[in-house]
């Protein structure tokens, strides 16, 4: 587990353009009830906020959420980055891996899945970005929408029109994904961009959120106003309080304010 910045009430940052972000953010991890090792790692300070879950034996999944994490921290502090310093990062990291795991064993991988400060067209714009079942959703006006699509088997399933949505989150293949950071392979995330808005929340989180809460769960942790930190850790101890079988990540960012030059 690594923990790259922490929370933060009221963060300023003014882009290349001359607009102005002003949001406040919060992140909690946990090992949980089941596991010995956190191998869930994030980053939380602007311009990126991310989670990746690592997988592998030993050590290795520790490693390769750590090197994810720490590859896309050392954009802090910059007011904006675009995809091809994310790309940068992930490839970075995916070299990190290879030296130190070891290029001879089975490798190790992560998830990773976040968003970045940018500017798209002049304007302010989360880059949202996604590789594995980690993932991002946005509350606007009490309406909560995921806005990563996993790249799982069970997704495969649901888009296939075999199993439903509800069935994906107990199906015995449910941990199994088909992308990752990692195993020598060059990362290959999806991308979007969305608008930069006041009263916008947007959370970040691990699959030990998401395999412990519905949706209609999530959203009911997010919605009363509370504060970031307080969501999250609602969250969290929501999370655990269903069982807590998975190492645990949840991160949330607020949009408190934007001003565009005159
Ligand atoms: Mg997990």
């Amino acid at each position: 587990m690594t923990q790259i910045g922490s929370g933060n009430v009221r963060h300023r940052v003014t882009l290349p353009d001359g607009a102005t972000v002003t949001m406040s953010w919060a992140a909690i991890t946990d090992t949980g009830h089941r596991r010995e090792v956190n191998e869930d790692s994030y980053v939380a300070q602007a311009p990126v906020f991310a989670v990746a879950d690592g997988m592998g034996g030993h050590a290795a999944g520790d490693f390769a959420s750590a090197a994810v994490v720490t590859r896309l921290a050392e954009y802090g502090g910059r007011p904006v980055i675009g995809t091809p310093e994310i790309d940068d990062a992930l490839r970075l990291a995916v070299q990190d891996m290879d030296r130190v795991v070891g290029v001879t064993d089975e490798g190790s991988g992560t998830t990773v899945t976040g968003v970045a400060l940018g500017e798209v067209a002049g304007e302010p714009a989360w880059l949202v970005f996604n590789i594995g079942d980690s993932r991002v959703y946005r509350l606007v006006g009490g309406v909560l929408e995921q806005l990563t699509v996993d790249h799982s088997v069970v997704q495969e399933l649901v888009d296939a029109g075999q199993i439903t949505r509800d069935e994906a989150d107990t199906h015995p293949h449910s941990n199994v994904i088909t992308r990752a950071v990692g195993f020598h392979e060059a990362p290959v995330p999806d991308y979007r961009a969305i608008a930069v808005e006041p009263g916008t929340r947007l959370l970040i989180c691990s699959d030990g959120l998401t395999k412990e809460l519905t949706s209609y769960g999530i959203r009911h942790f997010l919605v009363g106003g509370q504060k970031p930190e307080r969501a999250a850790h609602d969250l969290v101890e929501a999370a655990l309080g269903n069982g807590g079988r998975d190492n645990v990540t949840v991160l949330v960012v607020d949009v408190l304010a934007v001003t565009r030059p005159a």
